[in-house]
């Protein structure tokens, strides 16, 4: 037996059950994995939510963990018992004391990165790979704006803007955040509780506004992002974490400047080995050069149990950078 965490119907943090399972033996392709370290990240709200509904319940929740590899299925090479290992999956369960995981999505974990730091950042790195190396690809010089600065994928767009000697100005819900959002590597940052983004953008641009957007709040800060672009410049919207933007009349892209809107996913970029080596090797290096530090607050780790607490510390802004869950705490 090992413990989970899994949910039976969708709704706020208290539908979330910490429970004992039999784990199934790894199927052919996959590896069995003892989570470590279990990320945690704001799409399982969406997840446990239903804004993302899941089709069977139970259900478990969560896509990223590091740990060791505890069992290897039919037809896997490259993996042993032991191995140190990450991975970010686009299936649901890595809330667990063990896991089974698609063989492809999973990474060797450097030595040198621990296992919390492995969890606390490896699908969020992937991500802001994606997006600040392939969606739009930022060049040094460049001025962007970022919202959510001072979250998990926040501090980390901080730190990787930095290093491509581009500015990052972030968006942030409190002064502590912005002094954190600057202590990674943003260029400035706006206050989104007491300032105008797009005033104070133009502001920090001279008037010139930013080329692009990635805006992960969604609802509330869609006319704003918009509002912030240079004309013919791209809204990279990747997130919900104030509701969803609907009820889009696209003529508005012609009225704010000829702009272009997508709205990329990880799992539509990350899709198989060759792209996760590609972009796990360049993550790994620079976190291993010290240019990307993942830090995690000890009052944002918690035992594997304490899902419900976790949830509602994350949906009530009361954290910044990266949260974990550990089993057997
Ligand atoms: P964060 O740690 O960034 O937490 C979300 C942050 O959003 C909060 O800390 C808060 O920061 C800000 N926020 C603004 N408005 C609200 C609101 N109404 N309610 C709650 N939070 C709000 O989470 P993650 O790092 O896990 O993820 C960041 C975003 O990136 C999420 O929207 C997530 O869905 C998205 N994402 C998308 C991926 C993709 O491929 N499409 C992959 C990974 C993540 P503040 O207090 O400073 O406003």
């Amino acid at each position: 037996m090992a413990k989970r965490i899994q949910f039976s119907a969708h709704g706020g943090p208290e539908v979330l059950e910490y429970v004992d399972f039999t784990p199934r033996e790894p199927a052919a392709g996959e590896v069995q994995i003892e989570n470590r370290a279990v990320g945690i990240n704001f799409i399982d709200t969406y997840v446990r939510s239903g804004l993302y509904p899941v089709q069977t319940f139970p259900s478990g929740l969560g896509t990223e963990a590091a740990g060791v590899v505890a069992k290897v299925g039919a037809g896997v090479s490259g993996f042993q018992v032991g191995d140190r290992v990450v991975y970010a999956q686009a299936g649901l369960g890595a809330y667990s004391a063990v896991h089974n995981v698609v063989a492809d999505r999973v990474a060797h974990l450097p030595e040198a990165i621990s296992f919390e730091q492995g969890a606390a950042s490896f699908l969020k790195d992937l991500t802001v790979y994606y997006l600040l190396r392939e969606t739009y690809e930022i060049t040094s010089g460049e001025t962007f704006l970022f919202h959510a600065a001072a979250g998990g994928v926040g501090l980390i767009a901080c730190q990787w803007a930095k290093a491509l000697g581009a500015k990052l100005i972030g968006t942030v819900g409190s002064d502590d955040k912005a002094a954190l959002a600057r202590q990674a590597g943003a260029w400035a940052t706006i206050n989104y509780r007491s300032e105008n983004i797009a005033q104070r953008v133009l502001e920090l641009t001279d008037g010139q506004k930013v080329p692009v957007v990635y805006d992960s709040v969604g609802k509330d800060t869609w006319e704003a992002s918009l509002d912030s672009l240079q004309r013919r410049g791209l809204m990279v919207s990747f997130g919900n974490a104030s509701g969803p933007v609907t009820g889009v009349n696209l003529g508005i892209l012609n009225q704010k400047g000829s702009l272009y809107v997508t709205r990329p996913s990880l799992f539509g970029y990350v899709t198989n080995r060759a792209e996760l080596d590609k972009a796990s090797s360049e993550l790994f290096s620079l976190i291993a050069s010290g240019a990307i530090k993942v830090d995690v607050s000890a009052n944002q780790i918690f035992g594997l149990s304490e899902a419900q607490k976790a949830h509602r510390a994350l949906e009530s802004r009361q954290t910044h950078g990266s949260c974990l869950l550990i089993p057997g705490r």
